[in-house]
């Protein structure tokens, strides 16, 4: 197993606050931040454990990597890339909503576990500034669609553009539900777009999600973790 060495460490890693010695670890000097008091090592033996791997984890999930393929190129484990992935998206939140914006509301088809098994990413995008603002994974029932339409509704938004599918005109109020030719253009844009950038919504390969739980963290990150410059380590 390679070392990583690092000649000065003179800001954190997490939040480039100022570090002072604490102590030693192994083979090298342990430093914490005086800031968010987390741990840095100037020497790490195990790579996957030093701060910029999860980093770089990140832009490669956003860049259209799949697991195997990050794994291969940071050199870590398989294993490593899925739990750093898990970790990281259950610590992102939902953007805040604003109250009285116009929202289109869209599914996109995909598989988990085998080809034969659909499921759908639902989510709702703001018609102005592109942001998306919450999505759920599962069958394309009334309770799912609900979920993410209701999420709206408590916003008190102004008006939701959809695709015409009968259960929405369910869950959506006749007042400020929406159907019409090229209403949803924007999230379906935002379909091709995610169908480019994310290696397991691809069409026509044989790429697809083993599990929904990875699915749902890969969407979280894409959508909601601010790019962070890469840092180059070694
Ligand atoms: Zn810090």
């Amino acid at each position: 197993m390679s070392c990583i060495k690092i000649v000065v460490i003179s800001n954190c890693p997490y939040c480039q606050g100022v570090t002072i010695k604490f102590g030693k670890a192994g083979i090298g000097q342990r430093y914490r931040c005086k800031i968010c008091k987390s741990i840095s090592l100037d020497t790490y033996i195990n790579k996957a454990c030093h701060p910029s791997i999860s980093k770089s984890i990140i832009n490669h999930v956003k860049e259209g990597c799949g697991i195997r393929s990050i794994a291969r190129l940071l050199n870590i484990s398989a294993n490593t890339v899925l739990t750093r992935i898990k970790n990281i998206a259950d610590k992102i939140k939902k953007p805040i909503i604003s109250i009285g914006k116009t929202y289109e509301v869209d599914e996109l088809k995909t598989y988990i576990k085998n080809k034969g098994r659909d499921y759908w990413v639902i989510y709702a995008l703001d018609k102005h500034t592109g942001q998306v603002v919450d999505l759920k994974v599962g069958k394309r029932t009334r309770a799912n669609l609900q979920r993410v339409t209701d999420t709206l509704l408590l916003a008190k938004c102004k008006q939701i553009y959809t695709d015409g599918l009968a259960i929405y005109g369910q869950v959506i109020p006749a007042a400020i539900h929406t159907v019409k030719r090229y209403g949803t253009n924007r999230i379906e844009r935002k379909n091709l777009s995610l169908r480019t950038h994310l290696k397991r919504l691809n069409r026509k390969t044989i790429c697809y999600s083993k599990n929904l739980r990875m699915l749902e963290a890969c969407l979280k990150i894409y959508f909601w973790y601010n790019r962070q410059p890469m840092q180059t380590s070694v």
